[in-house]
């Protein structure tokens, strides 16, 4: 007896459960949003105050990619010619074969200029071979749609504002 009541009361409870509101997401027609932290393709990041992008075509994420997926450029840069900027090169080109990427972040570890991101992006997927090859007017639109949906403040920044609290602290004490 007891039971069938135990049975019964289970299969209520499924019952009521079913009439839950549905805890699924309807994807892709509702996009489910991702946390801050999601590491997404990578994306170069523009320098508003300049305005130009970060990027100096340095070549160090290039030479350290392990899947070789990223080519870049360098030339002069004219806007340090007409001393509006600090970049003496800039960069000239830049791609990044995307369905290549393995969203590993190495890009971004080494980057000493804050010019790359883990961009939130994720949803790229084509048809064709090399549907993903990325240039730099779209890398740069990737990236600055990141910096403004995080606020994204530069790495070099952060740390700076880091060590100067720490300075601060050790002088008070
Ligand atoms: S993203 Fe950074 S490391 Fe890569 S080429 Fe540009 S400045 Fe150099
Ligand atoms: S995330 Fe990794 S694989 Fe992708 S471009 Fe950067 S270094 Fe290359």
């Amino acid at each position: 007896m007891l039971n069938s009541l135990k049975g019964l009361m289970l299969t209520l409870g499924s019952t009521m459960k079913g009439i839950r509101k549905p805890i699924t997401q309807e994807y892709p027609k509702k996009p489910t949003p991702v946390k801050d932290r999601f590491m997404g393709f990578p994306a170069l990041t523009w320098d508003q105050d300049v305005p130009e992008p970060f990027c100096t075509g340095c070549m160090v994420c290039i030479r350290n990619c392990p899947t070789q997926c990223m080519s870049a450029s360098m030339k002069d840069n004219p806007l340090n010619e007409e001393g509006k900027s600090s970049r003496r090169k800039i960069v000239d080109y830049f791609e990044i074969n995307l369905n290549r990427c393995i969203l590993c972040g190495i890009c971004v570890e080494l980057c000493n200029f804050d010019a790359i991101v883990m961009s939130h992006e994720h949803e790229m997927s084509t048809y064709s071979r090399n549907g993903d090859r990325v240039n730099l007017p779209e890398l740069l639109k990737i990236g600055k749609k990141y910096q403004s949906e995080t606020d994204w403040i530069p790495p070099s920044v952060i740390e700076k504002q880091k060590n100067e609290s720490e300075d601060v602290v050790v002088e008070g004490n």
